[in-house]
C-alpha cells in the first residue's frame, strides 16, 4: 500500500504515530516560516505542517510549490493541533511533515474543487471528474450506495430474486418515444431500448419466478425537463399469486426500510387516497399532503350573484391560506401576478380576507355582500384573519392552477420542510385517458393494467369511466413509484388493446409474446415500479436528480464530458443499411 492511513481517519488517538497518506491539494497556505497543506481524499482532509527550523529546508520549499489539486504522498508523524478545527472529525491533529512525493502534477482545475465552487453547472458537467472530487457531489453519491444496498437486503430478505432482462429489445410502451438502435445484421431493422423491462418482468411471472426485482436502467426519448433524463433507473419489481394489498405492504414495508437504514426515521403507515379525491382536494395525483390547504368548492355559494366570470365558469375553487388575512396590497398583487403567468395560466384571482373583527374585505366587493363572503368562509372553514385564494373557469385547469398557487403558498410559509416525509399510495386512477390529438385512448398507466373488475363491464361502452387496479408512492409531492395489477387473462388483454384502437394484427405484432405466454398458465400477478434517482435525490434533500448520478445528461440530453451523441461517419450508416434522410 502506498499509504498507511486516509486523510479522513486520524484523531487525537493517533497523536505520536508515524502514518503515510496518499491524497489531492485542496490548497497550500503559506505564511512563509509556516506551511500548511489540506490533504484531501474520498475520506475527508488532513492538514499537514511544517515550520522553518523543524521542518527540512528544501522539503519546506517543496511544500510551497504544490500547485491545487497535485496527487501527493506525505509521511510524517501525528501530533495535536496548536488551533483546533471543530468542524472536521481530523480538526484535532496535523501531520507534521518529514518527507513528500509528488506522485503527478495537476493543470489548475477550471473551478474550485470545494462546496461552495464557482463553476456553472456546464463547466462542472464538462469536467465531471472533478466536481465527483467535491464532498457534495461525492456524498450524493454514497447515499445512492446506500440506497441500492438497502434495497437489496430487503428484496433479497423478502424472497426477491434480482434478474436482468435485456437491454436491446422491442418497444415496450411506457407513452414516451424509444431510442432506436440499428441492427447491422438485419439491414433496415432496429432494436428499442426499454422504456421499463415491464413486458419480460411479466413474462418471468408466467415463468414462475413468482419475485423479480432489478435495479435497471430505462431509457426515454422525452422532451426533457429539470428532474429528468433519458436514462434513469428503476427499481423495478413484479410478484405473484398477489392482490393489490399484498403489493402495497410490501413495498410500503420497502420504503419504511429505507427512512430507517439510510435516514434513521421511522414514518407512520401510508394513508391511501382515491385518485378522484386526490385530483378534487389537492388539484394533482401526486399531492403534497406535508400541510392541508385543500380545494373547497365554492360553486354553490359564489354562483348566481351577478358576477359574470363566476357564472360562467364551471368551477369556482378556493384554498384557506391560515393566518394570512393581513397580506399587503403588494403582496395580493404579487400572487395574482404569480398565478397569471403563462405556466400557471390563470385569468385572475380572486381574494377574501376574513378580518380579525370578524368583517369581510374581498376583490369583489362589489358584486358579494358581507352575507356572501361569510358564506364563502363557512364553506371553505375559514376563520378570522385567514385568507381565502380563489380560482374559476374550466374545471381540469382550475384544479391544476389552484394545485400549483397550493404548492406555492405552502412553500411560502414554509410548510414543505425537506426534512419532513409524508408518503401516501393513490389508488384506482382511470384505466384510459382521451387524447385530443391522436383523438382516442391512451393507457393512463400501460395497457397491461388491469381495470377494477366491477368496471370491467364498461371496457366498451364507458371506457372514460374504467378504474385501473393501479396505484402511485407519493412522498412530498413526488410521484416515487407506480404500478398495477396486469390483466393476466387473454380475452382481457385482447380487450384492453381493442379499446386503445390497436386493431388484431398491430396487437399481434407488437405483443403477440405476451398474449401468446397468457395462454401458458400465466398466473395473477402486479407489480411497481421506483424512481431510483428521484428517490436518492428526495433522501438527499435535494430538487435535483443530476446530482445523484454520476454522469448524468444536461437539459438538451447530451453528455458535454464525453461530448454525445455525435455524428456518425459514413461507412458506419453504410454498414447500418441508413440512408439520412434529405430534405427536398
Ligand atoms: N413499468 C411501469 C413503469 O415503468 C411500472 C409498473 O407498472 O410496474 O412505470
Amino acid at each position: 500500500m502506498l499509504r498507511t492511513n486516509t486523510c479522513g481517519e486520524l484523531r487525537i488517538s493517533d497523536v505520536g504515530k508515524k502514518v503515510k497518506l496518499n491524497g489531492w491539494v485542496q490548497r497550500v497556505r503559506d505564511k512563509g516560516a509556516l506551511v500548511w497543506i489540506d490533504l484531501r481524499d474520498r475520506y475527508g482532509i488532513t492538514q499537514i505542517f511544517g515550520e522553518e527550523g523543524v521542518t527540512d529546508k528544501e522539503l519546506l520549499n517543496q511544500m510551497k510549490e504544490l500547485g491545487r489539486e497535485f496527487v501527493i504522498s506525505v509521511e510524517g508523524e501525528v501530533a495535536e493541533r496548536f488551533s483546533k478545527n471543530d468542524k472536521i472529525p481530523t480538526g484535532d491533529i496535523e501531520l507534521k511533515i518529514e518527507k513528500l512525493e509528488v506522485l503527478n502534477e495537476s493543470k489548475v482545475p477550471p473551478f474550485k474543487i470545494e462546496n461552495e465552487t464557482d463553476g456553472g453547472e456546464d463547466l462542472r458537467m464538462k469536467y465531471r471528474y472533478l466536481d465527483l472530487r467535491r464532498d457534495v457531489v461525492r456524498s450524493s453519491l454514497q447515499i445512492r450506495h446506500r440506497m441500492a444496498k438497502s434495497v437489496r437486503d430487503y428484496l433479497d430478505h423478502q424472497e426477491f430474486i434480482e434478474v436482468e432482462t435485456p437491454v436491446l429489445i422491442k418497444s415496450t410502451p411506457e407513452g414516451a418515444r424509444d431510442f432506436l438502435v440499428p441492427s447491422r445484421m438485419n439491414p433496415g431493422e432496429f432494436y428499442a431500448l426499454p422504456q421499463s423491462p415491464q413486458t419480460f418482468k411479466q413474462i418471468l411471472m408466467v415463468a414462475g419466478f413468482d419475485r423479480y426485482f432489478q435495479l435497471v436502467k430505462c431509457f426515454r426519448d422525452e422532451d426533457l425537463r429539470a428532474d429528468r433524463q433519458p436514462e434513469f433507473t428503476q427499481i423495478d419489481c413484479e410478484m405473484s399469486f398477489v392482490e393489490r394489498e399484498d403489493i402495497l405492504q410490501t413495498f410500503e414495508g420497502l420504503a419504511k426500510y429505507l427512512f430507517k437504514e439510510v435516514k434513521g426515521i421511522e414514518v407512520e403507515d401510508f394513508p391511501r387516497m382515491e385518485y378522484a379525491d386526490a385530483m378534487s382536494l389537492y388539484g394533482s395525483d401526486k399531492p403534497d399532503i406535508r400541510f392541508e390547504m385543500t380545494f373547497k368548492d365554492l360553486n354553490e355559494v359564489a354562483k348566481g350573484k351577478g358576477f359574470k366570470v363566476f357564472d360562467d365558469s364551471e368551477a369556482v375553487l378556493g384554498i384557506c391560506v391560515k393566518g394570512c388575512a393581513e397580506y399587503t396590497r403588494k403582496q395580493l398583487d404579487e400572487i395574482t401576478n404569480w398565478v397569471k403567468r403563462p405556466q400557471i395560466g390563470a385569468k385572475g384571482l380572486v381574494y377574501v380576507k376574513c378580518n380579525a373583527d370578524g368583517s369581510y374585505k374581498s376583490s369583489v366587493d362589489k358584486f358579494f355582500n358581507q352575507d356572501d363572503l361569510k358564506a364563502w368562509a363557512e364553506v371553505s372553514g375559514a376563520e378570522a384573519n385567514d385568507l381565502l385564494l380563489v380560482l374559476s373557469g374550466d374545471l381540469k385547469k382550475t384544479r391544476k392552477a389552484l394545485g400549483e398557487l397550493r404548492l406555492e403558498m405552502g412553500s411560502r410559509l414554509g410548510l414543505r420542510d425537506k426534512n419532513v416525509f409524508k408518503p401516501l399510495w393513490v389508488v384506482n386512477f382511470p384505466l384510459l385517458e382521451w387524447d385530443e390529438e391522436s383523438e382516442r385512448f391512451h393507457a393512463m398507466h400501460h395497457p397491461f393494467t388491469s381495470p377494477i373488475p366491477e368496471d370491467l363491464k364498461k371496457l366498451e361502452t364507458e371506457p372514460g369511466e374504467v378504474r385501473a387496479n393501479a396505484y402511485d408512492m407519493v412522498i412530498n409531492g413526488v410521484e416515487i413509484g407506480g404500478g398495477s395489477i396486469r390483466i393476466h387473462n387473454r380475452d382481457v388483454q385482447s380487450r384492453m388493446f381493442d379499446a386503445l384502437g390497436f386493431t388484431k394484427e398491430e396487437a399481434q405484432a407488437q405483443f403477440g409474446f405476451l398474449l401468446e405466454a397468457f395462454e401458458y398458465g400465466a398466473p395473477p400477478h402486479g407489480g411497481i415500479a421506483f424512481g431510483f434517482d428521484r428517490l436518492c435525490s428526495l433522501f438527499g434533500g435535494s430538487d435535483s436528480i443530476r446530482d445523484f448520478i454520476a454522469f448524468p445528461k444536461n437539459t438538451s440530453g447530451r453528455d458535454v464530458m464525453i461530448d454525445s451523441p455525435s455524428p456518425a461517419s459514413l461507412e458506419q450508416l453504410k454498414e447500418l443499411g441508413i440512408k439520412l434522410f434529405e430534405e427536398k
